[in-house]
């Protein structure tokens, strides 16, 4: 049994980034950016109007006039064709591009508009307005040439559009790891089933998958395995095509814990067995290299809070770093523990909590009801895991703790 951070520190050191790639900005949600993304436009493109409304010269309305000649209507899409002067005014719609001489935009509501004889006026219900009112001058927001977004940068939904308004169609990042989950055990039956006695659903499976989804990656459901030597080396084969295998079970000290031996035989390299964290001590990191590339296999412990933990400690991490993340940019929260909590043993124990509201500046957060590693049903209210420090089992409300959000 190793102690958590070198379990980090291994892994840091094995797992490689991916190949680089280009990709389409549609698909490009949780990649990580490989390189910075430059404005090739100015943001707005031109001084535009934030209103409907009239574009004016101010000076005449803090003036006292109080009727203007409207001299063309401006809408969005549309490039004005006559400079404003003194008396005059453009009608102009949200959007739109200000006519030359204009420096603010009285809003609609504030106008009367009339139209006779061809002539076309607009009446101010204002007495005053503030140049650059409603306006939004060229390149405010970014300038041509910005850096809009850094390197090493994951894409989010609202990047979409950012990288959309910038021209940027292909993204550069890195290739994205594929996933295969394979939970292990004879006692597993599929989630349809009814189980049998002695017999439980396979619950880590669908977690498992739903969790590397949730990271945006493809996964590979294989359905599971008995704890049968020859059906989990061929699974395992077929696993080891995908840059990363997920297996559940079968990585303890029992005698049907068959996983390490069989990964070994395959050729994966172990380069972590047990680690002392709680829950999931048992888990297992290994890499297996097969022409060039590497795959990355996690033994994940059979209990489903277990895999869960080792899911979020380790497979993450992994994932970020193939992904080609700088750092650790598992978003880790400090806070206060907000009630008097017991833990047992001495391994760094992660448990499973949610943020409290409230009005103090200080994050809190509270440790759930919990029973332990097959206890799924604790985590419905949970929004991440309490990171308790070892060699103590009493922790009272106030003391320090870290929190690893789930999202
Ligand atoms: P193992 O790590 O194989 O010794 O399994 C530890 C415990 O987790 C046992 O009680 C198993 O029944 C349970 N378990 C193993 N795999 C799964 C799974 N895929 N879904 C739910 N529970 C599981
Ligand atoms: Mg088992």
């Amino acid at each position: 049994m190793i102690p958590l951070e070198q379990a980090l520190q291994l892994l840091d050191e094995n797992v490689t980034p991916l190949p680089l790639t280009d990709i389409p900005l549609a698909s490009s949600v949780g990649s990580v950016l490989a390189s910075e993304i430059h404005a090739d436009v100015n943001s707005p493109p031109h001084d535009k109007s934030m209103m409907d409304g009239f574009a004016v010269i101010s000076n005449d309305v803090n003036n006292g006039k109080k009727t203007l000649v409207v001299v063309e209507t401006i809408i969005a899409g549309d490039w004005p064709q006559h400079p404003i002067e003194p008396g005059q005014a453009s009608r102009i719609m949200t959007g739109a591009p200000l006519p030359r001489n204009a420096d603010a935009v009285v809003m609609v509501e504030q106008t009367e508009f009339e139209s006779t004889d061809g002539c076309q006026r607009v009446k101010l219900l204002i007495d005053s307005i503030a140049p650059e009112k409603n306006i939004l001058r060229q390149g405010v927001n970014f300038k041509t040439g910005q850096t809009v977004l850094p390197q090493g940068h994951i894409v989010r939904a609202t990047d979409i559009g950012l990288m959309a308004e910038v021209g940027a169609g292909i993204i550069p990042t890195r290739e994205k790891p594929t996933v295969a989950v394979l939970p292990t055990g004879n006692e597993l039956v599929d989630h349809q089933t009814k189980p049998l006695r002695g017999q439980i659903r396979n619950s880590n499976g669908p977690m498992l998958v739903a969790l590397a989804q949730h990271f945006g990656l493809e996964v590979t459901d294989l359905g599971s395995s008995v704890d049968d030597p020859t059906q989990l080396a061929n699974l395992i084969e077929t696993g080891l095509q995908h840059d990363v295998l997920l297996l559940s079970g079968g990585v303890s000290a029992g005698t049907m814990d068959l996983v390490p031996g069989i990964l070994k035989d395959l050729g994966v390299v172990e380069i972590f067995h047990k680690v002392a964290v709680k829950p999931g001590k048992p888990i297992w990191f290994g890499v297996h290299n097969c022409e060039g590339r590497k795959r990355y296999v996690f033994g994940l412990p059979g209990n489903p809070v277990s895999s869960l933990v080792g899911f979020h400690l380790f497979v993450r991490r992994a994932i970020e770093k193939m992904l080609g993340s700088q750092g650790d940019q598992i978003p880790t929260e400090y806070g206060e523990l907000n009630i008097q909590h017991e833990t047992r043993g001495n391994r760094p124990t992660f448990w499973p909590g949610k943020r409290v509201i409230d009005d103090q500046t200080i994050r809190r957060f509270e440790p759930l009801i919990w029973r332990g590693s097959s206890d799924l049903f604790a985590l419905g209210e949970a929004e991440g895991l309490i990171r308790f420090r070892e060699n103590s089992s009493s922790h009272a409300a106030g003391e320090k703790v870290e929190f690893l959000p789930f999202a």
